[in-house]
Order: structure tokens, then C-alpha cells, then sequence
């Protein structure tokens, strides 16, 4: 049914819940999975040697959270590839979903903010906002 599905990972539990969910569905579909994390963008005007250094935490970061997210998929038929990307996450998510023409959108209902009772974070309402194609909340 789905061809391409996307997850979006933040480091929460919330998220690899997401994943997990996202691994079974691309197994059933036999589909490609592709998992996003956006990262903070790097404050304008940073002059070396902070620049290289602000670079590195956040790619290092985005690689422990990818490749935690990586661990969850298990097997999959079709191909599994990630994609770290600086902004807002829903941006972000939204951008890869459409310039990767994917078919759907997987997201935790939360993520790594710190109030508990929030029943949607801000991440995924504005996902569910603003995307074209069908959007899973996973809780
Ligand atoms: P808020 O950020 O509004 O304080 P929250 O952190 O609890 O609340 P969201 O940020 O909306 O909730 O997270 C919901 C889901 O959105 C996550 O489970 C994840 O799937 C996705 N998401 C959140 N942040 C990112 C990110 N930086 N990169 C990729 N996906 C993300
Ligand atoms: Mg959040």
C-alpha cells in the first residue's frame, strides 16, 4: 500500500516507538523507509574554531540519534536510509517528505519536551497541519 514511508526521530522513546511502528509497515508494504532528524541550526556569525566545533556536536548528535533509530527498523525488504537536516522539525520532516515524494509520515504524538500532559507535541501538530499526504501518530 505504502511505497515510501518517513519517521522522524528526535532521541525520545516517544520516537522509537514511531520507528518500530514505521519498520513494521515498511516490511508488510514492502516499502523504502527513510528516518529524519533535524537538527538546531548553528548560530549566524560564529567565527572559527567554534564554528567547526558547533558543526561537529550537532552531526555527531544527529549520527547517535540516526543510528539509535536504525537499531529499532530490524529487517526490511526495501531500503532504510536516514537524513540529518538543520531547522524546525517539522520543516524539516515536511521538506524530505515532498522533495522525496513519500506516501506517508510517521511521528511520535510526543517528543523529548518536558510537559507530560501535552497530548500532541508542537513537532507533530504542525505536521499533521500542514502535510499533503497521510500522517500516522504513533502513541
Ligand atoms: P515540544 O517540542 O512542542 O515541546 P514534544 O517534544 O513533546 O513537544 P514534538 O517535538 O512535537 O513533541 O515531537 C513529536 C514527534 O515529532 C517525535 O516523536 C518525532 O517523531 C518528531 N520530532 C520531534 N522533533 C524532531 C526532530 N528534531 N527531528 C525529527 N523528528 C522530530
Ligand atoms: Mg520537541
Amino acid at each position: 500500500m505504502f511505497k515510501k514511508i518517513l519517521v522522524g526521530v528526535d532521541g525520545s522513546e516517544h520516537a522509537l516507538k514511531a520507528v518500530r511502528l514505521a519498520g513494521e509497515l515498511a516490511r508488510t508494504c514492502s516499502a523504502d523507509l527513510v528516518i529524519v532528524h533535524a537538527y538546531a541550526p548553528i548560530p549566524a556569525g560564529l567565527g572559527e574554531p567554534n564554528l567547526q566545533q558547533a558543526i561537529s556536536e550537532r552531526l555527531n548528535e544527529a549520527n547517535e540519534v540516526l543510528e539509535r533509530a536504525l537499531q529499532e527498523v530490524g529487517f526490511t525488504p526495501k531500503t532504510v536510509e536516514t537524513e540529518a537536516l538543520e531547522g524546525g522539525a517539522a520543516d524539516v520532516i515536511l521538506r524530505v517528505a515532498e522533495v522525496r515524494e513519500v506516501d506517508l509520515i510517521v511521528v511520535g504524538s510526543r517528543g523529548l519536551g518536558a510537559l507530560a500532559s501535552l497530548l500532541l507535541g508542537s513537532q507533530s501538530q504542525d505536521v499533521i497541519q500542514r502535510a499533503t499526504c497521510p500522517v500516522l501518530v504513533v502513541r
